[in-house]
């Protein structure tokens, strides 16, 4: 019915309306086998569409649209499949190695942040932020962890906002350190949001109180109290963390665990996600999330939760 109404003015839609309408069509829940093939047969209707043929110099958030909302249709779409795919490969590869390069710089925040936001990208979607980690070498987390994760967060309902919970196991001067601690993202004026040394970036919006950030930081914190008095860098510091996350992370958050790697060299992270079709995620203004996901429906819109580490923490020191 979308592509049939939509079918005459197709020529009139600018690249970043039709990749908006993809993606919303994509990203819509379903409910059975029946619904799934009606919204693949509207993708495939609209990926006909004038302003996609030829592809041409499509790049950022726009590629990104395209590519996460034809992928579920790809095997139906080849040919433009196959130019869209190598587009978007070659943007992953690069803004991996932007994000590799830019995390082992000497510390220029605001370099950085336009370097980042240049990318014209807020994240790179949920059908391809698992590969991009893969890309930055962060594995996926345990299925153990997961379930472990996953219980902790329903406990909270923090499913209700994006939140995310951690756990790391290092040894820092010469002791083990294991502890857990749940996160939930808060509004952007959130004052202790944006710590040094990681550096978040706005991309649309503040993204200074998302939980991947507020869980790296809570790390950083806590090595910094256990080594900085013994004289110790923290380049020494080895073992693991692991994060899940309720929502695929967005580009400043994958940005800030590639410089906890430059920051922590030995440390080996670990990232998992879920991701709920038809779930926004963005900053607490319901506005940007619109810019965002034009047209995405989120029944947690405008429930995340407030306040500076607002999240209890299980700590277990041996
Ligand atoms: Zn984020």
């Amino acid at each position: 019915m979308i592509a049939d109404a939509a079918g005459p003015r197709l020529a009139e839609f600018n690249e970043l309306w039709i990749g908006s309408i993809l993606w919303s069509i994509a990203s819509c829940p379903v409910n059975d086998a029946e619904e799934d093939a009606e919204r693949k047969r509207y993708l495939v209707a609209l990926s006909r569409a004038p302003v996609l043929h030829p592809l041409g110099q499509w790049k950022g958030h726009k590629l990104c649209l395209l590519a996460n909302a034809l992928f579920q249709v790809q095997d139906e779409v080849p040919e433009m499949w196959h130019q869209v795919k190598t587009c978007w490969t070659q943007e992953l590869l690069a803004l991996a190695e932007l994000l590799r390069s830019a995390a082992l710089e000497a510390a220029d925040p605001q370099r950085y942040r336009l370097r980042v936001q240049a990318t014209e990208l807020f994240h790179v979607g949920p059908f391809y932020t698992r590969q991009f980690l893969e890309l930055l070498q962060i594995k996926e987390a345990s299925h153990e962890f997961v379930t472990s994760a996953r219980l902790h967060l329903q406990e909270r309902e923090a499913s209700r906002g994006v939140a995310c919970f951690a756990s790391f196991d290092v040894m820092v001067n010469g002791t083990k350190v294991v502890k857990e601690g749940l996160f939930l993202t808060s509004p952007a004026s959130d004052a202790c949001g944006d710590q040094l040394p990681l550096v978040s970036v706005a991309l649309n919006h503040d993204r200074s109180g998302h939980a991947e950030l507020k869980a790296m930081q809570w790390l950083l914190q806590n090595l910094r109290e256990a080594s900085v008095p013994a004289g110790k860098s923290l380049r020494e510091v080895s073992g693991h963390m692991s994060l899940h996350v309720t929502h695929h992370p967005c580009l400043s958050c994958l940005g800030a665990l590639a410089q906890l790697q430059g920051i922590l060299p030995q440390l080996q992270l670990y990232v998992s996600f879920d991701w709920t079709p038809g779930a926004a995620r963005g900053g607490c203004d319901a506005a940007h999330e619109d810019a965002e996901h034009p047209a995405a429906v989120s029944p947690s819109r405008g429930a995340h939760s407030g306040g500076c580490f607002e999240a209890h923490f299980e700590a277990k020191i041996t």
